[in-house]
């Protein structure tokens, strides 16, 4: 099959290599659409990201959709044929993680894109038929491959135990954070804020239910605004720090995008003298059937986000256009 294999930083090729075989409880999916996330970019460009480095080449893309090609033994659900939706924390269900059924923590986690194991930006790539959820038809591959970010936002939203009628602060208003900002709005009536640098994203921030947005913390402070829950969803160093202000005392912040460096600065006396919760998130747990629900149904009109369309050979520019964050494409996605 052929497969974009990154071998170093910002050195993909379009190579030939085996196509995976399906093992017990496995499934070979044919890969239509990868949406190009920006923890893939940090992979790329730096060689490292979130803490997993490149020891040799590796195929990227995790947030994917299919088609069922074929069962490895003990398989014979969901049906060849059939398109399907990825979660693609792959957990093992023996160790004592699992057991406590955090499974998106299980100490022997395996996530497709990640070293070592290669991930979807290929023709075919084989998953654990657990991991698989059926699409309906009326969901577009560009949206079957975003509902993995959806899912971020589900669990981000469960953990920060969200109620109806409070306040909420979104940083970065890319797919996970627009997500978030419809969920907040789905849960009830209360005043959404999306913080977003870039003029063409708050639009879609207004568009998905926020109801006020600021290129900035600063501009929101400045106007007195305060939230019970505050969500970073922009994986930007700094930027947590700069929210911290805007969080009501005895309040929530959730941290869900991924910083570029190892280290967060916070200000101890913000966050012990308003006692702050800090919450921290790491992909997603169960949430692949809420977020084909939720998107199927729009409910969360992924489709109305504007993507842009990338064949394998072109995946470099589907990186890079991920990094300019232009405000006229949310995602980039590739369609293998
Ligand atoms: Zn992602
Ligand atoms: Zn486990």
């Amino acid at each position: 099959m052929k497969a974009a294999r990154l071998h170093g930083p910002r050195d993909v090729r379009v190579e030939e290599v085996p196509t995976p075989r399906p093992g017990p409880d496995e499934v070979l999916v044919r890969v239509r659409a990868v949406s190009i996330c920006p923890s893939d970019w940090r992979l790329y460009v730096d060689g490292h990201a979130g803490g997993a480095a490149l020891s040799g080449p590796i195929i990227q893309g995790h947030e994917f959709c299919g088609d069922v090609a074929a069962h490895g033994p003990g398989v014979d659900a969901p049906p060849i044929g059939a398109r399907v939706a990825v979660e693609p924390s792959w957990h093992c269900g023996r160790c004592d993680v699992c057991a406590r059924g955090l499974t998106h923590l299980c100490r022997n986690i395996v996530f497709p894109s990640f070293p070592p194991r290669d991930g979807a930006l290929a023709e075919y790539i084989a998953c654990p038929a657990s991991s698989l959820h059926p699409l309906p038809d009326r969901v577009s591959d560009a949206v079957g491959a975003m509902v993995e970010p959806l899912g971020v936002a589900i669990h981000a939203v469960r953990l920060s135990r969200l109620e109806a009628g409070e306040r909420v602060l979104v940083l970065g208003a890319g797919v996970i954070g627009l997500s978030v900002v419809c969920l907040a709005r789905i849960r009830g009536p209360g005043c959404r804020a999306a913080v977003e640098p870039v003029a063409g994203r708050r639009r879609w921030a207004v568009a998905m239910g926020a109801t006020a947005t600021a290129a900035s913390c600063r501009e929101l402070a400045d106007a007195g605004f305060e939230a019970e829950v505050v969500f970073d969803c922009s994986g930007e160093d700094g930027a947590l720090a700069e929210a911290l202000p805007l969080a009501q005392p005895g309040g929530r912040v959730v941290v869900v995008g991924i910083p570029r460096s190892e280290r967060f600065d916070l200000s101890a006396a913000q966050v012990r003298r308003r006692e702050l919760t800090l919450i921290f998130t790491r992909r997603s747990r169960d949430t692949l059937a809420e977020a084909v629900a939720l998107a199927a149904d729009g409910d969360v009109d992924l489709a109305r986000l504007p993507v842009r369309r990338f064949s394998l050979a072109q995946v470099a520019d589907a990186m890079e256009v991920t990094a300019a964050r232009p405000g006229d494409v949310l995602r980039a996605v590739v369609m293998p």
